[in-house]
């Protein structure tokens, strides 16, 4: 069996008494992976973790789309979010941690997830550890995406997104083709409130501080692979492609 992959009961990962859900048999077993996509806001996290998801099947689970959504439904966790994200801060652990698990008892995540800005602190890495650990999975590889600390910032502030279909595009290096329409569906493109010049800067100390460790972390398990994030969007893809291949390999009988 290819280097990390191994099996997962997906009976009891998806099952929850209280879904609608289908109930997968615990006899049912599937390979799993689980990819960490590390790296600081404007890294091209998001940008990437779109195109792997499409390209390897797994499912893309992004912390602060998910705090927009639920911004955007208008719900309590959502109201909550807003107060740190408008200052760059990050959400408390407890509320991540319970929002990504549950996440990720999905049935579409039964396969595995491409993460997308979670983890961000050692508590949360630990969090996840072993809420994987009780599934008999676990993260198979972390791309840390590489960029220097002066790149970022413009990329943060020259960031559009898509209404519609969260497309992102960059006034400077990836503009779309007509000014302020997205390229993929034809929606309005906005900018993000935290991507003020003040706000990503804030963020992306936070980052240096909080998220940082995470690197060496990671680096101790042996698990992480380090990619160059300033070249083209399509050689980031490919490097990132490669670096998955041993993982992504299919089951062997
Ligand atoms: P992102 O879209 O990943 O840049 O996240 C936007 C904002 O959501 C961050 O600046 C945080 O305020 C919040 N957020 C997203 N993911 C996390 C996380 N794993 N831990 C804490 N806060 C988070």
């Amino acid at each position: 069996m290819p280097v990390g992959q191994r099996l997962c009961e997906t009976g009891r990962w998806s099952y929850r008494a209280t879904d609608n859900v289908r109930f997968l048999k615990l006899s049912e077993r599937r390979v799993m992976t689980n990819v960490i996509l590390l790296g600081p806001p404007g890294a091209g996290k998001g940008t990437q973790a779109k195109t792997l998801a499409d390209r390897t099947g797994l499912t893309h689970v992004a912390s602060g789309d998910l705090f927009r959504a639920a911004l955007r439904e208008g719900t309590e966790l959502g109201m909550l979010a807003k107060s740190y994200m408008d200052r760059g801060e990050l959400v408390p652990d407890e509320v991540v941690i319970r929002m990504i698990l549950e996440r990720i008892q999905q049935p579409d995540c039964a396969s595995g997830v491409i993460f997308d800005g979670f983890p961000r602190t050692q508590e949360q890495a630990r969090a996840l550890e072993v809420a994987l650990a009780d599934h008999n999975a676990r993260i198979d590889a972390v791309l840390f995406l590489a960029v220097p600390q002066d790149v970022l910032l413009r990329r943060i502030a020259g960031r559009q997104t898509c209404r519609t279909c969260g497309a992102i595009f960059n006034i400077y290096y990836f503009p779309s083709h007509r000014p302020g329409i997205c390229d993929a569906c034809g929606g309005k493109l906005y900018q993000r409130s935290d991507d003020s010049i003040e706000t990503a800067q804030h963020r992306l100390d936070v980052y240096f501080a909080q998220t940082m460790p995470l690197i060496e972390y990671y680096q101790r398990q042996g698990i992480l692979h380090e990619i160059d994030g300033q070249r083209e969007i399509a050689l980031v893809t490919e490097a990132m492609l490669k670096a998955l291949s041993p993982y992504l390999a299919p089951a062997q009988p």
